[in-house]
């Protein structure tokens, strides 16, 4: 089996930034562009029009930006393998990585394997129907877009996550909904508050979506109370699930200790509960969920893999 000095698992900007750091310290990494989730990119293969990353002062495609930090790992002499990673045996060192047909021992390991925005099964949301056509996961990314300006949108969540959503919204819509399937919200009492007292965000308690409708994007979206079933139709022009999301480290099997919502813990700097192994980006980030706090934790994943790979032969 081949022996390499460091494997990145993971092709978002974590992982590429981790590979363009280890790539310049002549670690001449192999990295794993999965696709449990999607295309090979992660998250940002589903946003349009990034404009907060920095060095982009016009905006760049999710994509686009996604092939320039490949290139760049390419350039220095990182290796590309498209294969998702299956497991990982941690107890043997140096550790097994095992793709569908890739088998490789790696002395240490970056995991970037990103997290997945939770989305509900509703009709007209699907992949083909309205899911990228005014139906998204993330507000943050896409919210500025044309077609949500003016218009009233729904934002599906109680959490922390819906309040800062709806709040960002309210910026681009001529209104903003909640629609929360109890009477409570989740969030934090600030954020609360600031939901209460916003004048262009509503409430609608104990309310579920039913169905999505519209043309070529998003018209209206049809409401359910979950106490009385009265179904009523509301005009809409944007989508947005904020119920949490979930870190993809099923392929862990256990073996790496995580918090309880399912990130991976990190002990210092990227380190996590094995010697040898570090994480960066989304997997073990629930709360910054950003291209370039990733990029920043990747460059850290690299710089700590390098120092600990320097006391290992
Ligand atoms: P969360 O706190 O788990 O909230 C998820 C929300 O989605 C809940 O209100 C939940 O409803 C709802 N939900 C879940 N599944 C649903 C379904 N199938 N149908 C309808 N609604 C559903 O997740 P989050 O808001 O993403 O926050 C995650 C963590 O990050 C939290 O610890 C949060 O405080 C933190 N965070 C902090 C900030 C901040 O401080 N600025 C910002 C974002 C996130 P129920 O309430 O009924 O369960």
């Amino acid at each position: 089996m081949k022996r390499t000095r460091l494997v990145i698992i993971g092709s978002g900007p974590a992982g590429y930034t981790a590979a363009i750091y280890a790539s310049r310290a002549n670690l001449a990494p192999l990295l794993f562009e999965g696709f449990y989730t999607g295309p090979a990119g992660g998250q940002l293969m589903t946003t349009t029009d990034v404009e907060n990353y920095p060095g982009f002062p016009e905006g760049i495609s999710g994509p686009d930006l996604v092939e320039r930090f490949r290139t760049q790992a390419q350039r220095f002499g990182t290796s590309l393998i498209g294969e998702d990673v299956e497991s990982i045996d941690f107890e043997a060192h140096p550790f097994v990585v095992k793709g569908a047909q890739t088998h490789i021992e790696a002395d240490a390991i970056i995991l970037a394997t990103g997290a997945m925005a939770k989305r509900l099964d509703i009709p007209g949301t699907r992949d083909g129907e309205f899911w990228q056509k005014g139906v998204t996961a993330c507000a943050v990314c896409d919210g500025a877009a044309p077609i949500f300006r003016n218009r009233p949108l729904f934002v599906v969540g109680g959490g922390d996550t819906a309040a800062e959503e709806a709040l960002f919204l309210t910026k681009f819509g001529s209104r903003v909904y909640i629609v929360h399937r109890r009477d409570q919200l989740r969030a934090s009492k600030i954020m609360q508050e600031r939901l209460f007292k916003h004048p262009k965000i509503e409430l609608l308690w104990d309310s579920v979506v039913a169905v999505v409708e519209g043309d070529s994007v998003v018209r209206s979206i049809t409401l359910e109370n979950v106490k009385t079933g009265k179904r009523s139709v509301m005009e809409a022009g944007g989508l947005f699930f904020a119920i949490g999301h979930l870190p993809n480290t099923a392929f862990l099997q256990g073996q790496i200790e995580l918090h309880p919502n399912g990130y991976i813990k990190i002990f210092k700097g990227t380190r996590t509960s094995r010697e040898g192994v570090f994480a960066a980006g989304d997997v073990q980030d629930h709360e910054y969920r950003q291209a370039v706090t990733a990029a920043g934790s990747g460059c850290m994943a690299a710089l700590d893999a390098e120092r600990w790979l320097s006391s290992v032969p």
